[in-house]
């Protein structure tokens, strides 16, 4: 591509309301502009790099048994109020009417209409198991868009959805989609970790997140030094105990009014869904109560709730019991483990459990052995958390090390959320109607792009790794209006394009400063200078990533770049 004939309108000052070096930089360089709040056009460049991020993407998936298709955008009210999402979704879906006044969606996400499609379409067990993907612009409505590309409230996605007839089917499509997913973001050249997204009461195996380490991350992983142990601390449930004790406890009344706020929720929890809050749920366990606060994604805690509520004999404590315990007061626990939800529960829960609660519903009996700076911050509730730096792992295998993390991908076992919400069944070899048991997994594709550009780049400008590059080869005549550098320059383009390489030719009339100066800010891997040396056919070869270069005879060219 002639540089003349694309756009590519770089600047020079960095932008003011860019914060972070990926959405700077992008924008710098050309590859995106905004026009509105977390809607962005994704320049030529851009939309280079995202069709290679798709490309490699599709060939995973294809690999690991997906098939792709397209499904609308647009997507009726009807299925939402089948899945009940349209109720507690909250203020992230992006909600419309037709001119009929009808309502719609425009999907932030997509398990209603792929279960209505398998639904109407699957019959049979000998159907399944059947892996379906998209790649397609999603919309949610973010409370803080921000970061350019890595939270927009219109973004890229690949989604997948699978659907079984057994448990061991799901577990062998989601270990092919872990694989896949590792895969991708490898060849992509991200740092990432592929980390536990779930809560520790709920099960630590059934949803990962797979996150690119980086300071700008907006999650907080807690991983071990000397293990694989990684999980978000976002799902790391605090259990809280109700104690009797004699000393009033000042601070930890802040804590209990925001407590008693939250419980509320717990009488119609399935229905209750607003993202980064805290879920407070009450269980109980045979005579006992358990206070759990969840905080991250209700959507998947209110899954694993109802996992955890048919696996084992925990129940959820009546809205009755749920007052009068919240009346109590609230002691606390040390941190728990991530661990499988039935361990949770005998190992844990019944520890936090109180004994004679009632009592415990009369004025002045307050928190018995709380380090509030230990166990958790009262200034802000939401930084109520289980593992601190320095704990122990979960796994008995070294020390726990908190990093900043970008989500870019998450797989999750569904099972029967949606297939019973939906009734999407099958019939199973003895002719019997089963529900479909399911999975889901997510990359953001345009955020995978700005998670490159982030881990990326030096004081001069993108760096592109060459799976991604928008283009390979950079060549640039130091002065086109001399005609030995011009004429050996546009012989190079041809040629190098007809070895195969993707080649960028700045044929701009600019002052070598300028174009030098966009070709590092656009971070193509390699560059070709053609300049004094020209007429004996010797060109300047520099690799963007580690600034090095040589002077090399045409005729080697091809080579040296290969
Ligand atoms: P986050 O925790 O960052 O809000 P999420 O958990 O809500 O993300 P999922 O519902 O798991 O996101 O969607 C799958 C993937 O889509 C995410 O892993 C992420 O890579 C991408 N994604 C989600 N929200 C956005 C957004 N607002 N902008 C860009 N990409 C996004
Ligand atoms: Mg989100
Ligand atoms: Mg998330
Ligand atoms: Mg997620």
């Amino acid at each position: 591509m002639k540089q003349s004939m694309t756009l590519i309108p770089t600047l020079r000052e960095v932008p003011a309301d860019a914060e972070i070096k990926s959405h700077q930089l992008l924008l710098r360089a050309g590859f995106i502009r905004q026009n509105a709040s977390g809607i962005y056009s994704y320049m030529p460049l851009a939309r280079k790099v995202l069709q290679k991020v798709e490309a490699i993407v599709r060939e995973e998936m294809e690999r690991a048994g997906a098939v792709e298709l397209l499904m609308p955008a647009l997507t009726p009210a009807e299925l939402w109020q089948e899945s009940k999402r349209w109720y507690s979704y909250g203020p992230e879906l992006m909600r419309m009417k037709d001119r009929h006044e009808r309502d719609f969606v425009i999907g932030p996400t997509h398990e209603e209409v792929i279960t209505s499609l398998v639904r109407d379409e699957v019959k049979s067990y000998k159907r399944l198991p059947l892996n379906l993907y998209q790649i397609q612009t999603k919309f949610r409505d973010e409370k803080r868009p921000r970061f350019g590309l890595l939270r927009g409230r219109e973004f890229i996605m690949k989604d997948a959805y699978s659907f079984h007839a057994s448990q061991e089917s799901l577990d062998e499509a989601y270990q092919k989609m872990f694989t896949a997913y590792s895969n991708i973001f490898t060849r992509c050249g991200l740092n990432f970790r592929a980390v536990i997204a779930d809560s520790g009461a709920m099960g630590g195996k059934d949803t990962h997140e797979f996150m690119v380490l980086s300071d700008v991350g907006e999650d907080t992983i807690a991983y071990s030094d000397s293990s694989s142990f990684a999980a978000n601390i976002e799902m790391a449930p605090v259990v809280v105990e109700y104690q009797r004790s004699d000393e009033p406890h000042q601070e930890l009344e802040k804590v209990k009014t925001e407590a008693q706020k939250t419980i509320e929720e717990v009488s119609s929890f399935l229905n209750v869904n607003q993202s980064n809050c805290i879920k407070s749920l009450l269980f109980k366990v045979d005579e006992s109560f358990v206070l759990v606060l969840v905080r991250g994604d209700h959507e998947v805690n209110d899954i694993k709730v109802k996992n955890l509520l048919e696996a084992t004999s925990v129940e959820l404590a009546s809205p009755e019991e749920t007052r009068t315990i919240m009346n109590c007061s609230i002691g606390s626990l040390g941190p728990i483990n991530i661990n499988s939800e039935v361990q949770v529960i005998a190992d844990h829960a019944v520890k936090a459990v109180v004994n004679g609660v009632c009592g415990a519903n009369e004025e002045n009996y307050h928190y018995v052995g709380v380090n509030s700076d230990r166990d958790f911050s009262v200034n802000q509730y939401a930084d109520l958390r289980f593992i601190q730096e320095g704990d122990p792992s979960p796994d008995g295998e070294g020390t726990i090390l908190f990093a900043r993390g970008i989500e870019v991908g998450h797989v999750f076992k569904l099972g029967t959320r949606y297939s019973e919400a939906m009734d999407a069944t099958y019939l199973d070899e003895n002719g019997r109607t089963q529900h479909m048991i399911m999975g889901c997994y997510g990359i953001g594709v345009s955020r995978t792009m700005a998670a490159v550009a982030e881990q990326f780049n030096d004081e001069n400008g993108l760096m592109w790794p060459i799976a991604l590059a928008p283009y390979e080869v950079h060549v640039i005549p130091i002065n086109n209006k001399n005609d030995a550098q011009r004429e050996l320059a546009e012989v190079l383009y041809s040629n190098l394009q007809d070895k195969g390489f993707e080649v960028l030719y700045d044929d701009r009339a600019e002052r070598p400063g300028v174009k030098f100066a966009d070709s590092d800010l656009i971070g193509i891997p390699v560059r070709i200078t053609v300049g004094k040396r020209a007429e004996e056919g010797i060109v300047e070869v520099k690799v963007r990533l580690n600034g090095e270069t040589l002077e090399v005879h045409t005729e080697n060219l091809i080579e040296t770049l290969r």
